[in-house]
């Protein structure tokens, strides 16, 4: 049977799979006392095969995601404990929001494990980009962000792309220890483990008792033949993610679901573009000039002048632009501006984090203001594509 690391021990955060004293779907420990508190299984449940807590339950049969979930704090405690390991870090990122979904100052936590850096959903690359290109960018944009990486590796969770070469590099550097996935939610983290239990793991048989996606809230422990393990840790909720501040009903239309088709708007100085009534970008001066949107193909745009866009907004927020939907729009922190200058030279994007980015062209250079919910990250970068 497998064997633990002595720390992990001491921590007794490892939850083996079929361990029956934490559940199956998120690794908590169970507990029968308190409704209110995390791991809580009616006592009548606790026979059941596989035994699974009552808020993984209601996930699970009512898509019920309203309860209890982790702080920033207990998950920065559970990273903070890989750094007493001697283990391999596979950092997973989503290509859709590189820089929202990077786990800033992941060194600190970790302490001298390598780190694998696995780039999800590449599937949404137009087919004629070449990888190589997309490879040096994401080297660069790591270490920007004082990311330190042993090699990094381009994949498609959903697709099935990358995933030898994945496997291969997981052997070549984990040289016969633990391996620690880590990420942000919704980079794809569920759909990714689920695939490396399939073909990597001993554990075929545990396939049904794998953890249900974005739910995992301890450390899940998924058993490799070498007696070491895969060790699913929960998702990271950033903040400053759109795709963590709207609706769960709304994730559909802004999560891009195929090969992003880019939108061009050729646009002159003093004109708005609406993304639903969850962004706006104003064009406040420049010479007319293009600028390319890679956003979810669900996701309505609107052109306006500059001039009319707060009447506009005001009077179509949650209708002619959403989402949100009506009902949604509170849930949803107001819009604030971020004064944007684009340089003259080579191509820029502007990135709303979760929400996709605009490649500017950057011949003539262009002042834009660029509004998104508050908290949510706009940042500036080289051009991805
Ligand atoms: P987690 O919160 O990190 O565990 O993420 P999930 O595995 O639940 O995935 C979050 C969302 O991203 C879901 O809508 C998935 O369908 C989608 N997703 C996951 N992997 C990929 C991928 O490789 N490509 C694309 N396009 N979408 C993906």
């Amino acid at each position: 049977m497998t064997s633990k690391e002595p720390q992990e021990r001491e921590q007794g955060r490892v939850a083996e799979t079929s361990d029956r004293t934490r559940c199956a779907g998120c690794g908590i420990k169970l507990q029968t006392e308190d409704a209110s508190r995390l791991g809580y299984v009616p006592a009548k449940s606790l026979d059941k095969d596989p035994v699974i807590c009552q808020r993984c339950f209601r996930i699970k049969h009512y898509n019920d995601l309203s309860g209890a979930t982790l702080n920033q704090d207990d998950f920065l405690k559970i990273l903070g404990g890989i750094a007493g390991t001697n283990s391999l870090v596979v950092h997973i990122v989503d290509l859709f929001d590189f820089e929202g979904s990077l786990i800033a100052g992941l060194q600190r936590f970790i302490g001298n494990n390598p780190v694998l850096l696995v780039v999800n959903k590449t599937d949404l690359l137009p087919k004629a980009v070449n990888s190589n290109r997309i490879l040096n960018w994401v080297q660069k944009q790591a270490k920007e962000f004082g990311l330190k990486t042993v090699d990094i590796a381009l994949v498609s969770a959903k697709k099935n792309i990358g995933f030898d070469q994945l496997l291969t590099r997981m052997d070549q550097y984990r040289k016969g220890r633990d391996v620690y996935v880590v990420g942000a939610t919704n980079v794809g983290k569920s759909t990714l483990i689920n695939r490396l239990i399939r073909d990597y793991s001993d554990l075929e048989a545990e396939l049904t008792t794998s953890p249900y996606p974005g739910t995992t809230l301890d450390l899940v422990r998924i058993p490799l033949d070498d007696g070491k393990a895969i060790i699913d840790t929960p998702g990271i909720v950033y903040r400053h993610r759109l795709t963590e501040l709207v609706n769960k009903r709304e994730l559909p239309t802004i999560l891009p679901n195929s090969v992003l088709k880019p939108m061009i708007y050729q646009l002159n100085e003093e004109q708005t573009l609406f993304f639903g009534a969850l962004a706006r970008m104003d064009f406040v001066r420049g010479a007319r000039q293009s600028f390319t949107c890679y956003v979810s193909e669900a996701l309505k745009l609107h052109r306006t002048k500059l001039e009319r866009a707060d009447e506009l907004y005001a009077e179509h927020k949650g209708e002619l632009l959403a989402p949100p939907a009506l009902e949604h729009l509170e849930e949803l922190p107001p819009l604030v501006k971020h004064p944007i200058r684009i340089p003259r030279g080579g191509k820029t994007d502007v990135l709303i984090s979760g929400l996709g980015w605009i490649a500017v062209g950057g011949e003539s250079g262009a002042e834009l203001v660029v509004w998104a919910p508050k908290g949510v990250k706009v940042a500036v970068r080289p051009a991805l594509l």
